[in-house]
């Protein structure tokens, strides 16, 4: 059985096959700047078979339809496929199924409708996913075609997790409210924990923590979401690249007021011009290390900031979970940065965490149990692989329909 996963946005195509056999990657690739018209497209391809190649096209490429020629001609002319109709499925990301989606669904009219009508709780995602779906089935129409939603894991919360405390109208008439994001990685991880630890994943507790560019955190109990730090938006919760994270909306008001800033003002400063980025100037985390180390103060305070903000997102889902079976590190930061998961974790002895310090600075590519053998909590590194995640559950729902 093969699956392709699509994870289309606004100016980029990232695909992925997997032969579900054995859950291998047969092919991967990249196409850049679809649709930006000064320079020329970038596209990155690997057939796994050792010829990964990097390729340059004169000229823009206009459109998703023409991004998704490429990928197609590219898959054929590598031998992987030989037509795309010979797909068993296509799975495709979405970054906000709103209340509609609690699970991945297969594609038809009224799913197509819907993602578009959630477009204004998504903005600068929804839009690119829309439009490879929509170019998708029409390349590929006899192939059955899966919608995997990051909002879906989080459809569990509670409502008194996910209301906003501001007048309930504003939820029954505009559904603002909490939604959650990065759900098929913390699904994964946290399916992969449980057959780590070999525990039945719907009485698994733990702490998730996807940390990247983007990071959020949850708390899920007995192997289901029940609170989560993003919001309404990827803005709430922990200190990002570039995002704030929890601030207090008084703040902006202040801005507003006090200096003339409009909304595009602070939407802008909110979410591209703070972060990490805004205390030190930087958002990636292997320089602010390197700045920090180099004694660099505004880095070491940038990193202080981002740590002190996980620790209180610790302490809270440990209070909401009552007992907490372990804790799960992801993302580019969180498999690859010890010291953040060190200092994060420091000093939570009472809250039965404690890490190795010794096992936590060794590099590896696989699952890794960072705690000490005393410590009642596990803490665990679990390389996410959302891409597969999308594969296995697009395959569940195409054989579940059959
Ligand atoms: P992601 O969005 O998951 O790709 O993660 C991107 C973030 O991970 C950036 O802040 C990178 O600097 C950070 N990152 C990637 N590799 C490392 C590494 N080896 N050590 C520390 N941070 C890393």
């Amino acid at each position: 059985m093969k699956i392709l996963v699509l994870n289309a946005g606004s100016s980029s195509i990232k695909f992925q096959l997997f032969s579900m056999v054995d859950s291998s990657v047969m092919a991967s690739g990249l196409v850049e700047q679809i649709g930006e018209n000064e320079s020329n497209a970038r596209i990155k391809y690997n057939d796994n078979q050792g010829s990964e190649c990097k390729k340059e096209i004169k000229g823009s490429i206009p459109n998703h339809e023409a991004a998704l020629k490429i990928m197609s001609t590219l898959l054929i002319e590598s031998g992987v496929i030989k037509d795309l109709n010979e797909l068993d499925g296509i799975g495709h990301r979405v970054v906000q199924g709103g209340a509609s989606f609690s699970e991945p669904v297969l594609v038809d009219e009224w799913v197509v409708t819907e993602i578009e009508r959630l477009i204004p709780l998504a903005p600068l995602h929804n839009p690119g996913h829309l439009a490879g779906i929509k170019v998708s089935l029409e390349q590929s129409p006899q192939v059955p075609q899966v919608v995997v939603f990051d909002t879906a894991f989080h459809s569990s919360l509670p409502k008194h997790a996910y209301l906003y405390a501001i007048p309930y109208k504003l939820y029954e008439d505009l559904k603002i409210r909490r939604y959650g994001f990065h759900g098929t990685s913390h699904h994964y991880i946290v399916k992969e924990a449980a057959k780590y630890l070999k525990k039945d994943v719907n009485s698994l507790n733990a702490i998730t923590l996807h940390l990247g560019n983007g990071a959020s955190m949850s708390a899920v109990k007995n192997g289901k979401s029940v609170d989560t730090s993003m919001g309404l938006t990827p803005l709430e919760g922990l200190i990002m690249g570039t995002r704030s994270g929890d601030i207090d909306p008084a703040v902006l008001f202040y801005l507003a007021r006090k200096e003339g800033y409009t909304i595009e003002d602070l939407d802008r400063l909110v979410n591209k011009e703070s972060g990490l980025k805004g205390i030190c100037g930087s958002n990636d985390m292997r320089e602010i290390g390197k700045m920090a180390q180099e004694g660099n103060a505004q880095a070491q305070l940038a990193l202080d900031m981002f740590n002190y903000r996980i620790k209180k997102y610790i302490g809270a889902y440990s209070a909401v979970l009552g007992k907490v079976d372990c804790i799960i590190f992801t993302g580019g930061i969180g498999e690859n940065d010890s010291a953040v998961r060190f200092n994060s974790c420091s000093n939570l002895e009472n809250f039965g965490i404690k890490i190795d310090a010794s096992i936590n600075n060794q590099r590896s590519s696989g699952i890794v149990k960072i705690s000490t053998e005393e410590s009642p909590v596990k803490v665990l590194v679990i390389p996410t692989n959302e891409e597969l995640e999308i594969a296995l559950q697009t395959k569940e729902v195409i054989e579940r329909a059959k």
